[in-house]
Parts: C-alpha cells; structure tokens; sequence
C-alpha cells in the first residue's frame, strides 16, 4: 500500500486554536476533500517561533526596500524572530517531501499573493507574500502554492489538484 502524499497547511485551517485572538480558521472544504487524499501537515509559524496565542496584531511594513513585521499597535519587531524559525522550519520540510502547500491568505506570515504591504506613514503600497510563505517560495520554486480563498475557484482548485497528482470525482 502507498503511502498518502504530505501537504503542508498553515495550522489555523484545520482547526487549531492558533490565530492571534485564539480562534481558528477552520476550511471544511478542504478537509473533507484533500484532508481525505493526502495527509495533511499543519504548520503555524507565529507560535511556533514563539509568539504566543493570543497575540497582538501584525503587518507588513516596507521601509528602503525591506519588509518587516510589525505588531500593528506598540510597533514591536518581529521579523527576524519569524525570519530564523522559518529557515529551520524549511529544513525540517526539506525532509517531509510534501506534494504541496495550503497557506492562509492575507497573513503577513502566511499569504502568498494576497498580504497587504504598507509603508511607514500606513498607507497599503502593494500585496505580496507573508514572510514564511516567500521563504517557502524561495526554498521550494517548484512547489505548488495556493492560499485556501484561491481554492474556492473551481479552475484553479482543480489545477491545484492536478499539480498535486490527486484524481478526484469532487466539485
Ligand atoms: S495564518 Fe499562519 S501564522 Fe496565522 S494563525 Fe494561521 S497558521 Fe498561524
């Protein structure tokens, strides 16, 4: 028997209490269609380099060309904390060989297209990837990426499933 193909999700989709105010995102959607053709591996990279739950609100600020994360009120640092986790974090996945990754859309961590960018006075500049999803990008090129709001649309869902290698008779 084959074992399942690994994809990573960003933990809060599959139901664990890890956003900032201790809620979750749970996608019911995505776990009763690929939770059940693949094993899912659930990654939070807020708390899991040390944030905490609950936690205070971040963004992403871009100042002479670098992004950082911010906490949206007191202004507090968090980006090379974020930064250092997510390179030993992508080491340990180096070695889980996932078919694919599922990231929450929007997140300054984890959104891949759709993260607002603002600049130092708070005015959004662009939208872009969350810090732990570029450095996915940037250690896994080939790696299909979708965010679960991109998942709602039919086209793009089934390409993604067609990247993954999954046949599947859902709409
Ligand atoms: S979006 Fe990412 S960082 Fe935020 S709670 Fe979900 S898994 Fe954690």
């Amino acid at each position: 028997m084959t074992s399942p193909i690994k994809i990573g999700i960003s933990a809060c989709l599959i139901g664990q209490p890890v956003r900032y105010d201790g809620e979750d995102q749970r996608n019911a959607m995505i776990l009763d269609t690929l939770g059940r053709h693949a094993q899912l591996v659930p990654v939070c990279p807020e708390t899991e380099c040390g944030l905490g739950v609950p936690r205070e609100t971040m963004h992403l600020v871009e100042e002479q060309g670098v992004i950082r994360l911010l906490t949206t009120e007191s202004g507090l640092e968090h980006t090379e904390k974020l930064l250092a986790w997510s390179r030993d974090k992508i080491s340990e996945l180096k070695k889980k060989n996932l078919a694919g990754f599922i990231l929450k859309s929007r997140s300054p961590s984890c959104g891949v297209r759709s993260t607002k960018i603002f600049d130092d006075k708070g005015g959004q500049t662009a939208t872009g990837p969350g810090l732990f999803a570029r450095c996915l990008q940037q250690a896994f090129p080939e790696l299909p990426l979708a965010e679960e709001e991109e998942l709602r649309d039919h086209t793009f869902y089934t390409n993604f499933l067609n990247k993954l290698g999954i046949r599947t008779t859902a709409e």
